[in-house]
């Protein structure tokens, strides 16, 4: 699954430096998710665009939305998470299997974990956000996550192994009733058996409290159908191999609860790399952006998806945009637009975000939505959602590829 080694593909054009091809008229984009990769994507589409380096360590592209589909065998792997190779192939971008440690904005260089140095020109940041596990005890080694290829894999192990033994009374716990925890929930309710129970540990006053009222409603109802146990203003405060101990608030007593499985889902954190100067960040550790999606200070360094924290207001207010795939790409081809724009001496755009909705994976052929006023929950919805993701997959030629597996396993 995910390799920390070093490999490059596709020479760059133009004068080169190195293995990777990259030259001081380089853009590198550092990090290959939502922003990266589609910000690499929509700048390959300008018929004069300059020589593109992505440097990110998976080999596969993740579509988070659509992991709790693979973890319930509703979609393939080669569906939701296309290999690099195949993505940017013939594209005009290179790409570094490799993971940045160090930029250098002074110097235009930065290094990667296997030692090498790279020049730029410019350099898009979208190394993304990871979990957060607020330093309770235990958490960083007893839970698992859920947020790649391999948490899938150890999680779909575990629910074998929960499933084999046949003992009464298992106990999974999901940590964080936000979206992930909500529709991970429901996916492993559907996927676990009678002997397994499904809890959801929220430490606020309910679930999904950033989503619309019509979405939480069908999210509480779906949990309900599933005998999910709902536990909110509970917060975990110690993770061991095989119980959690929970505060409940506000009266603070402890309880202790048997489990044979946590998944981590609630908070999350940046880690960019080390950069020098050190630049201005907020305290999830998102770096600080004009509008236009520059690091604040300097305007040939990009940042986009979950580590831009951009001021929504003109005046500069709030930096408070959700951490969505959606805004990374809505972002994407701004900051593209805008890299070209900045260095043909054109003028740049602000990024405005378009609230497009919100869609819930809610068990095992099941979602809600509400986008425009519409509001849809059951098979129905699950199917406009799998649609309107069809459509946000990286590149044409994924999406008619997996238009295409889908049309044979409905013809067949
Ligand atoms: C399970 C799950 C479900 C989700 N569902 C939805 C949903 O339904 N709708 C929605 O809008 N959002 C959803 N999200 C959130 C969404 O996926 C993120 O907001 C989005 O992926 C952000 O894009 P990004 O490019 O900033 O980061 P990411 O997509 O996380 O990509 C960051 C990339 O950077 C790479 N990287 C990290 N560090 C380095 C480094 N030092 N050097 C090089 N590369 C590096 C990583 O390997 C990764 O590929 C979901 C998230 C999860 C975890």
């Amino acid at each position: 699954m995910e390799t920390s080694g070093s490999r490059s593909q596709a020479p760059m054009p133009g004068p080169s430096e190195g293995a990777t091809g990259a030259s001081t008229g380089t853009v590198v984009v550092v990090g290959g998710g939502f922003g990266g990769l589609y910000t690499a994507q929509a700048l390959t589409r300008e018929r004069r665009h300059p020589p593109l380096l992505l440097v990110e360590p998976r080999e596969q592209f993740v579509f988070l939305p659509l992991l709790y589909e693979l973890l319930s065998g509703e979609l393939r792997s080669w569906e939701i998470a296309p290999r690099y190779d195949t993505l940017l192939a013939n594209l005009g971008v290179g790409w570094l299997q490799d993971r940045v440690d160090r930029i250098d904005l002074d110097r235009r260089t930065l290094q990667t974990a296997s030692g090498r140095s790279i020049p730029w020109r410019s350099l898009v940041l979208a190394t993304g956000a990871s979990v957060d596990t607020f330093g309770v005890p235990g958490a960083e080694r007893h839970c698992l996550g859920f947020r790649n290829l391999a948490d899938v894999q150890r999680l779909q192990e575990r629910l074998d192994l929960l499933r084999r033994s046949g003992r009464p009374l298992q106990r999974l716990a999901v940590v964080g009733a936000g979206p992930t925890g909500v529709e991970l929930a429901c996916k492993l309710a559907d996927l676990a058996g009678p002997s397994i129970v499904v809890e959801l540990i929220e430490q606020g006053e309910t679930l999904l409290p950033q989503s619309r009222a019509f979405n939480r409603e069908q999210a509480l109802l779906s949990l309900q159908r599933r005998d999910v146990r709902l536990r909110t203003r509970t917060r975990v405060v110690e993770v061991a191999a095989d119980r959690l101990q929970l505060r409940l608030l506000p009266s603070g007593e402890e309880q202790s609860l048997a489990v044979q499985g946590v998944i981590w889902t609630a908070g999350q954190r940046c880690r960019p790399p080390l950069i020098s100067p050190t630049p201005q960040s907020d305290g999830c550790g998102r770096l600080l952006c004009d509008q236009e999606l520059r690091l604040l200070g300097r305007d040939d360094v990009f940042v986009v998806g979950d580590l831009a924290a951009v001021p929504q207001a003109p005046e500069g207010q709030g930096l408070s945009l959700p951490t969505s795939a959606q805004v990374a790409f809505q972002q994407a081809p701004v900051v593209a637009a805008n890299l070209l724009a900045h260095m043909e001496g054109r003028e740049l755009q602000p990024f405005r975000w378009t609230d497009l909705g919100e869609m819930l994976s809610l068990g095992r052929g099941e979602a809600a939505l509400t986008s425009g006023g519409i509001t849809l929950a059951g098979p129905a919805a699950f199917q406009l959602r799998r649609l309107a993701y069809l459509t946000r997959l990286p590149g044409l030629r994924q999406q008619l590829r997996v238009a295409a597996g889908w049309l044979t396993d409905w013809a067949a």
